[in-house]
């Protein structure tokens, strides 16, 4: 079959290379090109070990505070306020005992998968030595914040994940540059984080070519579905294929709704840092609990990045929110390079309230495959999102109920 995957991120990359798997004639379509929305410069964690979704009761306790400070971890732009008010009544209604507890199940099934499908993609693409397993560690300043998480990890090793107990100087021992600021962490082992967001990136295209999937530099417009599958362009003439996969990140949602599925997709901005050829800092990602950051030691430098920005996809970036992180990475990792020697970013976590992402045949025709709304996990669950767009495109049943994922639940 011929089959055109729109979108090359990580979530289409890694599905173009799951149907070439099968036989099938694929094409990538991106405005740009590849790696040019989120996956190009995320924080690189290979995070299946976390479970929570965001609209876990921690994370909405400590809204009121968050948004008191408008460079902490979580703000809403004032301009989008109304905009990403019917997301946010989303977010509440994911946050009841009932649903939160469905998304976990849901969350923790799918990371289930994620590590396994990315030793296997990885292997098969020659890529092993992009995929580093060091573990990661959450950090806690004050021993009661450290105490407070401790039902969560109780609840992460009741799902099979291993988590070990670190005191100040054992995480010293671990990571020296971290500062006495610091008075316990707990240890994922299991954790892995990739050398360069990007370069995965750019590996998984370069590969892709090299087996011969196309790609086209074009701007979707929409999806018509007939006896075939029209993918509409601006400024150039539709391509007829006979299956396309949705897997446009944080600009799903229009072309999702051009075939009739409408999803509650919205973006969760990020921002970070990077230090090119500052390496020695870390040996494995750190998560500053309470601080909203993350510190990736990534092989082309350390990078520092986090916080929720709720602002859509229009608004300039504010890297005010950039300098704010990096002053609190200060108080934690020592002898940081000055800001000034830092590159900035922002990007477009794709987000769905329920934190699990869209993937499922469209409601009108199983032509249509639709894969995004990955949040803060779309780098993990990449390689094994690939591999359930595979399966539903053969007629396949996939190795999880994707009824918790599919298009049609909202
Ligand atoms: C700051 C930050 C840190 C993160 N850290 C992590 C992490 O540590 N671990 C993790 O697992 N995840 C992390 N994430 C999330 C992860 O980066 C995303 O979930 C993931 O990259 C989404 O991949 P994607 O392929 O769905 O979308 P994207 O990478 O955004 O790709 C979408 C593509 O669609 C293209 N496109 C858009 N519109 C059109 C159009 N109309 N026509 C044609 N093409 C179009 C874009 O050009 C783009 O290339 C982080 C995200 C951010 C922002």
């Amino acid at each position: 079959m011929k089959i055109a995957v729109l979108g090359a991120g990580l979530v289409g990359l890694a599905s173009a290379h799951a149907l070439a798997d099968e036989g099938h004639s694929v094409v990538i379509i991106d405005r740009e090109g590849p790696a040019a929305g989120a996956s190009r410069g995320n924080a690189g964690w290979l995070a299946h070990t976390d479970i929570d979704p965001i609209a876990h009761p921690k994370m909405l306790r400590q809204v009121p505070k968050f948004l008191t400070d408008p460079l902490g971890p979580l703000a809403i732009r004032r301009e989008y306020i109304l905009p990403i008010l019917p997301w946010l009544a989303r977010l509440l209604i994911a946050s009841r005992p009932s649903n939160l507890a469905r998304s976990i199940d849901a969350i923790i099934a799918i990371q289930s998968l994620a590590l396994p499908a990315w030793n296997q993609l990885s292997t098969q693409l020659g890529m092993e030595k992009m995929i580093h397993r060091r573990g990661g560690l959450f950090a806690f300043e004050t021993h009661d914040a450290f105490r407070e998480a401790l039902p969560h990890f109780k609840r992460q090793e009741a799902a099979g994940i291993r988590v070990e107990y670190l005191d100040a100087p054992e995480v010293r021992q671990m990571e020296p540059a971290v500062t006495n600021a610091i008075s316990g962490a707990a240890f994922f082992p299991d954790a892995a984080h990739v050398s360069d967001p990007h370069l995965v990136t750019m590996a998984l295209y370069e590969a892709a070519r090299a087996r011969n999937i196309d790609f086209l530099q074009a701007h979707v417009r929409a999806i018509e579905v007939g006896k075939t599958v029209a993918v509409r362009f601006e400024g150039r003439d539709p391509m007829m294929v006979d299956r396309a996969v949705v897997a446009m990140g944080a600009w799903s949602k229009p072309i999702a709704a051009s075939v009739g599925d409408h999803v509650p997709l919205d973006t969760e901005r990020g921002y970070n840092i990077s230090f090119p050829g500052s390496t020695r800092y870390l040996n494995r990602p750190v998560s500053f609990q309470g601080s909203g950051f993350v510190a990736t030691p990534l092989d082309t430098g350390l990078r520092l990045g986090g916080a929720v920005e709720l602002g859509g996809l229009k608004l300039p970036p504010n890297h005010a929110r950039t300098r704010a992180l990096y002053t609190k990475a200060e108080r934690f990792i020592q002898d940081l390079p000055s800001f000034d020697q830092g590159r900035v970013w922002m990007g477009f976590r794709p987000s769905i309230p329920d934190s699990l992402p869209v993937i499922g045949y469209s409601q009108h025709s199983r032509a249509v495959v639709h894969a995004f709304g990955h949040g803060h996990y779309g780098l993990t669950q990449s390689a094994a999102t690939g591999k359930i767009v595979a399966d539903l495109i053969a007629g396949r049943a996939p190795p999880i109920d994707l009824s918790r994922f599919s298009p049609q639940r909202f």
